[in-house]
């Protein structure tokens, strides 16, 4: 447990993320009291205490084990009034204490937040160059040189391709099938066992087409950039089921202007050929085919309920059907897997040959079966992780592939990233506009989290529905009027 005490709730979350940063998996008790001095708590051995005292503009940050013995100190005499400024050098001064104490380094240095890429890629915008948008990552941030290279790089790539997109009345839209063959061990999202819920998808779909025949109402002076199709496992969908739901998209929306359509083919054991021509048959070019790994006793681990050769069997099948663009998703630190593991992993994916490959760190999530089972499977150690993500980047390179979005998480295995690599011409769009946060989102479906972009005020308002898929069907109504209400009042419609 990590004690953090102070007399001043400033910067607590920045504060809170470095340690957990530093010291992963441990608990973090803050409080704000005023005797700093007196002993609140039953320490036990592995226990310590950050104590930041803020005076007037200065801060001074203790660290102390259980007895009281002093670890290490840091002082900052004039905090910029500014929150930014005044929370980078915050953190620059905690992280230095942390690093000597622990003897660590992390590779994105005193950066914790989930988008590092809209730093360089904000200097992009104001005409600074990639070395002036390095020099700040190192300077500012303390980040490694091998996440600096990789942010940089992430950054052209997305100003490259935002700078064709417009935002003014456009839109991209999210669907969400919430449906899964079978539930990874690791999976945190809205997803329900087919098995168990196969009577109610018609009821789902028919909700589903509700909602999207009145948000194509409320939306229909806008233009389409993009659609993705995730969830669950959208081709747990039957043929027939699927080919409705597309029907009724093409019905609703003009899709004549989108730049890209993905569907998440994620599960290949629910990957058929009469789904697939289906879906090549509505125009849709972007697939994504989610091995995770391709090492059987993994697969087994994590419970994907499919062997090595499904995966294999399923990218075949959708190259005869004509798809030229699929990706695949591998997640690296997966229970027990070495880099050994990785480099089978990653030798099956090159044979392949995909257009684009997205790399995840696995993040260990409050909601998975994982969590609550970590004494059976400890999370691999982040320098191994940090290695597999090197590898992957390389095997990438191999492969023609670039890195164009990039994201961290929470609890994400070694506070490192997950990137998308991509031949070029092959980056998917939706991804990099999720995650730049540049353009409004509508999510359909039960999960969806529609996200309204106000650049005015630089700021997103969001638009939440219920994550059950019954609450989903019962309540669509309400689902939809929440985006009445909403939608008006910034602009939509
Ligand atoms: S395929 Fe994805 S959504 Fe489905 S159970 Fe596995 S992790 Fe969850």
């Amino acid at each position: 447990m990590i004690y953090l005490l102070f007399n001043e709730e400033r910067y607590e979350n920045d504060i809170r993320a470095l340690l957990m940063a530093f010291y992963h998996g441990e608990k973090i008790l803050a409080r704000n009291i005023t005797n700093l001095e007196e002993k609140i708590y039953d320490y036990t051995p592995s226990d310590k205490i950050l104590r930041v005292i803020y005076k007037g503009e200065s801060v001074s940050l203790c660290l102390y084990d259980n007895q009281g013995k002093l670890l290490g100190e840091g002082c900052c005499e004039q905090l910029p009034k500014e929150r930014k400024a005044g929370k980078d050098v915050l953190k620059i001064c905690l992280y230095d204490v942390l690093s000597k104490v622990t003897g660590k380094e992390l590779p994105w240095g005193t950066l914790t937040g989930i988008r590092p890429t809209k730093i360089p890629l904000s200097f992009y915008e104001e005409g600074f160059s990639r070395n002036e948008a390095a020099e700040n990552l190192r300077k500012v941030y303390k980040t490694s040189e091998e996440k600096i290279q990789l942010c940089t790089q992430v950054a052209q790539n997305e100003k490259r391709i935002l700078d064709s997109v417009d935002y003014k009345k456009s839109l991209s839209l999210y669907i969400g099938i919430p449906f899964c063959p079978t539930i990874c061990l690791y999976c945190s999202f809205s997803a329900y066992p087919l098995n168990v819920w196969k009577k109610e998808v018609d009821n789902y779909l028919n909700a589903l087409f509700k909602e999207i025949r009145k948000v194509s109402e409320m939306v229909k002076d806008y233009k389409l950039t993009s659609v993705y199709m995730g969830g669950g496992t959208p081709t747990s969908l039957e043929a027939d089921q699927m080919n409705r739901l597309l029907c009724v998209l093409e019905q609703s929306f003009d899709l004549s202007t989108i730049e890209e359509f993905t569907i998440e083919a994620g599960r290949p054991d629910s990957v058929t050929m009469d789904k697939l021509r289906v879906i090549k048959a509505h125009g849709i070019e972007r697939i994504s085919i989610n091995p995770q790994t391709l090492n059987q006793k993994t697969l087994d681990i994590i419970g994907r309920r499919h062997t090595v050769e499904d995966v294999e069997n399923a990218f075949h099948m959708a190259r005869q059907a004509g798809f030229n663009n699929i990706n695949m998703d591998i997640i690296l630190g997966l229970p027990g897997e070495t880099a050994e593991d990785v480099t089978k992993t990653l030798e099956g994916i090159h044979r392949l040959n995909p257009e684009s490959m997205t790399v995840h760190s696995l993040a260990v999530k409050r909601a998975s079966r994982l969590n609550q089972n970590l004494e059976l499977y400890p999370p691999a150690h982040h320098e191994e992780v940090n290695r597999m993500i090197h590898m992957a980047w390389k095997e990438a390179e191999v492969m023609g592939m670039e890195p164009y979005y990039l994201y961290r998480q929470k609890n994400i295995a070694g506070n490192l990233e997950n990137v998308g690599y991509a031949k070029p011409g092959k980056e998917c769009l939706y991804n990099i506009l999720i995650m730049e946060e540049k353009q409004s989102i509508i999510a359909l479906g039960a999960g969806g989290s529609s996200k309204i972009v106000i650049p005015e005020e630089n700021r997103i308002e969001r638009v939440e529905n219920v994550k059950s898929v019954k609450d989903y069907i019962e309540r669509i109504d309400e689902m939809i009027g929440r985006k009445m209400e909403k939608f008006p009042n910034f602009g939509i419609f």
